[in-house]
């Protein structure tokens, strides 16, 4: 039961804060892992087994010029080797991971199943959409993980059979809702489009109520609009596993869905 897995993360304060900063440092270390992983997947190199190496002269990066967020600040966004500049991206979006983390443990104020659920969807959502926003692919690897995480989450859920039928439900409706509408826009747009959105979603529905699922649909709409005229203006594939993102990690965290069943 998961009540049995909880402890007030505030009973005693500097024990709180302490571990909202090593949630932070955690993010950022899972943030770095991911945006290679993401990166390796996209370039079809082995992501478990590669080295990591500067995308300019190819020198293999030491232990030390993999540190998140420190590294950088250290070689002032430039690689050791040839002195070329490291975009600020990855360092962007170690931040963010680390601020998620920090953010998902103190709105919670406990470590249990759900949070960590939570946190193991974070990650795989920034690696799958910067692998979508690079190569306008959602990878079927990001979304099998998702399944295994939900899985395992179902088995510490109090009412297995209810969160079980009603996520199960809520995938299904959305997968057929997607499903017709990528096909009408397909044959509007005389273009094949992608159903990695369709699929993305039915994955994430199953960890939401259904007023989470309403307020990441909204999100996900919005923004979905709005990277979808960025994509276009820059006249490159249109990404929409970022907007859907953003929107299932709005709802995890804000929502009162069955992944926080408070008391
Ligand atoms: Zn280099």
């Amino acid at each position: 039961m998961i009540e049995n897995l909880s402890y007030p993360l505030f009973e005693i304060p500097v024990i709180g804060i302490y571990l909202i900063v090593l949630a932070f440092l955690f993010g950022t270390v899972f943030a770095s892992f991911i945006t290679c992983t993401a990166w390796r997947v996209v370039r079809n190199e082995n992501w478990m087994l590669g080295h990591s190496h500067c995308d300019t002269c190819g020198h293999e990066l030491s232990t030390a010029d993999l540190f998140p967020v420190i590294s950088y600040i250290a070689l002032k966004g430039k690689c050791r080797y040839c002195g070329s500049k490291v975009p600020p991206r990855d360092l962007i979006f170690e931040i963010i991971l680390g601020l998620l983390f920090a953010g998902t443990l103190a709105l919670h104020g406990s470590i249990d199943a759900v949070v960590i659920a939570t946190l193991a969807l974070e990650v795989l959502l920034l690696g799958l959409s910067l692998a979508d926003w690079d190569s306008g692919v959602i990878p079927d690897g990001f979304l099998g993980a998702i399944l295994v995480v939900w899985i395992i989450t179902v088995g510490f859920m109090p009412d297995i059979h209810r969160y079980t039928i009603e996520g199960l439900m809520a995938s299904l409706c959305a997968g057929l809702l997607m499903a017709i509408a990528t096909a009408v826009i397909s044959k509007i747009l005389g273009t094949k489009q992608s159903y990695g959105p369709t699929k993305l979603a039915m994955c994430l529905l199953l960890f939401l109520h259904i007023r989470g699922a309403c307020m990441a649909a909204g999100i996900a709409v919005v923004l979905g609009i709005i990277f979808a005229l960025v994509c276009r203006s820059k006249k490159r594939k249109v990404s929409l596993a970022p907007a859907i993102s953003i929107g299932c990690i709005v709802a995890l965290l804000l929502a009162d869905v069955p992944l926080f069943p408070v008391g």
